[in-house]
């Protein structure tokens, strides 16, 4: 999997021209600019959408979503593993991409 040379910090809405699953591409990074810190949070930041401790749940879901955006989908059991992996919070199977 080759990962575009982008901000991470802050990923463009649409997706760039390698990206293998476009409308994954979007609802991530949609979901990633909702949901940042909110002003004046400190000293325990919290999301400015949903108000828990940030990184929120659906801000690391957005983070993970980016990363799997840029994977050709797969078929078969790998992909029942991905997906295991996607919905967890464990690292991904089979030791990398
Ligand atoms: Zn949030």
């Amino acid at each position: 999997m080759e990962l575009p040379q982008i901000d991470w910090e802050n990923p463009p809405l649409d997706p760039p021209e390698q990206v293998a699953q476009p409308l994954m591409w979007r609802l991530a990074a949609r979901l990633l600019h909702d949901h940042v810190t909110a002003a004046g949070s400190w000293p325990l930041a919290r999301c400015r959408v949903c108000e828990l401790v940030w990184p929120c749940p659906a801000r690391r879901y957005a983070e993970r979503g980016l990363l799997a955006a840029c994977r050709h989908p797969v078929a078969g059991r790998g992909a029942a593993a991905f997906t295991d992996w996607f919905l967890a919070a464990d690292e991904p199977p089979g030791g990398g991409w």
